[in-house]
């Protein structure tokens, strides 16, 4: 698109599946911008492999049940149930937009993840189920003449007036200060994975949203709950790749650095324990094998070699890139933080407390997710919770206010400022130690001092890394503040200190409202 407009009537903050799908229902109310801080097919961020959806021998009642099972007592049943009963209807709209699941001859063909009871997840190409549908909705959406897909547009916060939104401010791809006006936003920039040393997230899961959001005045919600992914590909120098718990679905062994399947001694279900037990489990391994530079191996060399390459093709390529292969070497892996449950704080149609501001996807905390996420449910949340949000932001729609459009000092791009790369990597560390997979009060303190006293030097960002390092600084310190104040363990937040749950205090979500958080 030629230059931003001054104005329009919708602002979608984030091309995912989520934004996506949202501007679509938005489109047909009024015109509809939707900014991406990067490409639209960001390479990185296509590596999802499962849509929950609903096989034959699933039943609504069973996806729900294992859904509550993962969110450990604080999903919110109602969104749970819309999640799963308006599953269908938004498949089958994919599949109408030309989505290529994969098929049995003409059946979809469904496979099962871990800590579900029935196979019930869709997959394209095997395992490039996101790339797909990210195709399909971005086809979509530039098949629509209301709506503008404009990249290298950095969000960096939100106008308001007298409490309400009335446009976003930005970050252009020429480094250039601007404000948009319009009648509503949405936020749906995905995740914050990059608060930690590992991560399987990409490099634009900065938790933009969350910030951008809380500093408009927004409340957040559960956002202690962070799921570490028990296998991502561990290699010196090699992004953490994930590794997905499909290859445990369809067999795979997890091994001690003895060669020991040790998952069993931790739960029933072995290999398919939920996601936190399984990277609590390798935690333990890692620190009893005493190893200077500690691992465990996920192992397939058991299976049938042509089955693996054709049900996992990117996994067993990307992995050959880095000489192992899957069907004949160990793979060595180590737990990185993957999802955020939590996040900004919605109704069930991604309302916030801030007139004009909705949110979806990651971003947002609806409720059904709870303390932890079943695998594959979160793409679903994409489709059905951001259609959900573009049908109630139609009826914001207003004349939009102008903005003053004034020439502003032009921010840097780049280069990359050693400083801000250095601040990052502090905040990733203290995340990573002190508010990770096992967490304890005193840690949790020393995080907080580390974070205040790093403060100052983020207060006044002058290139896009230096928002990102911001943003990631303002949702280490909600992470870290909610963390400390659940003083039990549930789902995937685990604390040594109070390592059982206390359902009397805490089987509450918290709410992060200015300085103060509070479990409602
Ligand atoms: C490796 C991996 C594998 C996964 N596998 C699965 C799976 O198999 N099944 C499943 O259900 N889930 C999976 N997930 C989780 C799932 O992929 C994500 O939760 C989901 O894609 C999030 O979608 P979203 O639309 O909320 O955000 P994203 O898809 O992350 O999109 C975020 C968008 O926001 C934009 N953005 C961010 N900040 C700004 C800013 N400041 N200004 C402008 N634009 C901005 C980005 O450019 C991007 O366009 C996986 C996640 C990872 C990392």
């Amino acid at each position: 698109m030629k230059g931003l407009p001054a104005e329009t009537d919708f602002v979608v903050i984030g091309a995912g599946i989520a934004g996506l799908r949202a501007a679509i229902e938005l489109a047909a109310a009024g015109r509809v911008l939707v900014l991406a801080k990067k490409e639209v097919t960001d390479p990185n961020a296509l590596e999802m492999q499962a849509i929950a959806a609903l096989s034959d021998e699933d039943e609504v009642t069973l996806h729900l049940q294992d859904t509550l099972s993962a969110g450990d007592g604080l999903c919110d049943p109602a969104a749970v149930k819309i999640l799963i009963e308006e599953a269908p209807g938004r498949i089958e709209e994919l599949i109408a937009w030309a989505t290529q699941f994969d098929r049995g001859g003409t059946k979809l063909v469904f496979g099962r993840e871990s800590a579900t009871s029935r196979n019930r997840s869709l997959h394209a190409q095997g395992d490039s189920t996101g790339r797909e549908i990210l195709r399909t909705l971005y086809a979509k959406a530039h098949s629509l003449k209301h709506i503008s897909v404009a990249p290298f547009e950095f969000s960096t916060g939100l106008l308001t007036d007298a409490g309400r939104i009335t446009g976003v401010s930005l970050i252009d791809d020429k480094g250039v200060p601007q404000e948009v006006a319009c009648s509503a936003v949405l936020l749906a920039t995905g995740g914050m994975g990059q608060l930690y040393r590992n991560t399987t997230n990409p490099e634009l899961a900065t938790g933009d949203g969350v910030a951008i959001a809380f500093r408009a005045g927004a409340e957040v919600s559960d956002m202690e709950f962070v799921q570490f992914h028990p296998t991502a590909l561990y290699m010196r120098k090699v992004p953490r790749f994930l590794l997905s718990e499909a290859l445990r679905s369809e067999g795979a062994y997890l091994r001690n650095i003895e060669m020991d399947r040790f998952l069993g001694k931790y739960h029933p279900m072995g290999e398919l324990a939920p996601h936190d037990v399984v990277a609590r489990a390798i935690i333990h391994e890692m620190e009893v094998s005493r190893a200077k530079d500690p691992f465990v191996y996920l192992d397939l060399t058991h299976l049938a070699a042509a089955k693996v390459q054709k049900r996992f093709p990117r996994i067993y390529a990307t992995c050959m890139q880095h000489n192992v292969d899957i069907t004949e070497d160990l793979i060595p892996v180590r737990p990185a933080a993957h999802y955020a449950m939590g996040g900004v704080r919605t109704d069930l149609n991604g309302k916030t407390n801030v007139s004009g501001l909705y949110a979806a996807g990651e971003t947002a905390a609806t409720g059904v997710h709870g303390a932890n996420r079943l695998p594959s449910n979160s793409l679903l949340e994409g489709v059905v919770y951001g259609a959900r949000a573009g049908k109630a932001m139609r009826e914001e729609l207003r004349a939009a206010p102008t903005t003053s459009r004034q020439p502003k000092t032009a921010y840097s791009n780049g280069p990359v400022d050693p400083g801000v790369e250095d601040l990052i990597g502090q905040i990733q560390d203290l995340m990573w130690n002190e508010v990770g997979i096992v967490r304890m009060r005193t840690g949790m303190q020393k995080a907080i001092k580390s974070l205040e006293e790093m403060a100052p030097k983020l207060a006044h960002p002058k290139t896009r890394r230096a928002h990102e390092a911001a943003n990631l600084h303002l949702a280490g310190l909600l992470v870290t503040r909610s963390a400390l104040a659940r003083e039990e363990s549930r789902g995937a937040h685990y604390r040594i200190d109070c390592p059982d749950h206390d359902d009397k205090k805490f089987l509450k979500h918290s709410v992060i409202r200015g300085d103060k958080v509070v479990f409602v």
